[in-house]
């Protein structure tokens, strides 16, 4: 299978911290990490070329330092690494981030053969506006499968796939035909960390290298901050709650036991208690 996982590099949210005074997130020494959702996807594309053979590409559109995730992602154990960057990208919002991504895309296409599936992570944890994934299927008229928790199934040959996707109070199970784009979910597989070869393999390995030229990308109009339509008005750090919280059941009491709370909720609440019996019991 030829499989494409989208990565992007974002500031480990962890260390972020927002200037006092312009309120703008503050980068300076803050390490980088391939964003989380992406590595659930990256480990996904691994498990199903193992399976059936073939070969994964990473795709990431940022700074020349962008690289540093693409080789992460090489030492994981995805076999290419191409990275799109150019000035012209500068300033994307998420219609010019995907037009430039769907553009690489085709160009991937091009040069290593057609692809069975597009990974995306749901979101960023930095942009977090979770439009790219569908922006990219939109573009290249592909399949779209968001909130992807599982891959249940994939036959190659039928061209078939079958995941499970959280939706609205449950869960629902989807088949559809390749080739499609998987937006994956948080904590959906444990992510492997790559063998003494691959790491060896990532330290050596070229990193392709793409301009806005190299991917054929024309219409620079399209791209970078010309291209984005968004605009940030404000920026601003909440304030601090200061309230504190309140006991919401009448007549329970810090000093009550955790079985007094436990039946003052219920009384109060009766199908609470039937729907915990029922978690609890598995049904
Ligand atoms: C006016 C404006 C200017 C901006 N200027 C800049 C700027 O100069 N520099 C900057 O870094 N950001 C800039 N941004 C933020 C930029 O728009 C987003 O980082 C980008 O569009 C991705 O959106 P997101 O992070 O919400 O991704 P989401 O839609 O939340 O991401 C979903 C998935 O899409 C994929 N993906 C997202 N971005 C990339 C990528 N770059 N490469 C590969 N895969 C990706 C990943 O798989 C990710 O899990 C700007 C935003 C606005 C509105």
């Amino acid at each position: 299978m030829k499989i494409l996982v989208c990565i992007k590099q974002v500031p480990d949210s962890a260390q972020i911290r927002v200037h006092p005074v312009t309120n703008t997130i503050m980068r300076q020494g803050v390490p980088t990490i391939i964003n989380p959702y992406d590595l659930f996807s990256l480990e996904e594309a691994l498990r199903l070329r193992d399976k059936f053979g073939g070969e994964v590409t990473v795709l990431t559109m940022g700074p020349p330092m962008a690289a540093d995730s693409l080789r992460k992602a090489l030492a994981i154990g995805a076999d290419r690494a191409v990275l799109l960057t150019d000035r012209f990208f500068a300033g994307a919002d998420t219609l010019a981030t995907t037009y430039a991504l769907a553009q690489a895309i085709r160009k991937i296409q091009q040069t290593w053969g057609e692809l069975d599936i597009v990974f995306t992570g749901k979101q960023t944890i930095d942009g977090d506006t979770a439009q790219v994934g569908p922006g990219v299927a939109k573009r290249l008229d592909l399949l779209q499968l968001t909130y992807v928790a599982k891959i249940e199934e994939c036959d190659p040959e039928k061209r078939e796939i079958v995941i499970e996707r959280r939706a609205e109070g449950g869960v629902q199970v989807l088949k559809t035909k390749l080739p499609c784009l998987v937006a994956m979910l948080e904590g959906t597989n444990e992510v492997r960390r790559g063998t003494i070869n691959d790491s060896l393999r990532a330290a050596r390995a070229e990193i392709v290298t793409w301009s806005a030229k190299d991917a054929e990308i024309e219409d620079l109009s399209k791209c970078g901050l010309k291209g984005s339509p968004t605009i940030v008005k404000k920026v601003f750090a909440p304030k601090a709650r200061t309230e504190r919280a309140a006991f919401v059941e009448p007549g329970v009491t810090a000093n009550d036991s955790a079985e007094a709370v436990l039946a003052a909720i219920f009384k109060r609440h009766p199908s609470l208690e039937e729907d915990m019996t029922k978690l609890v019991s598995g049904f």
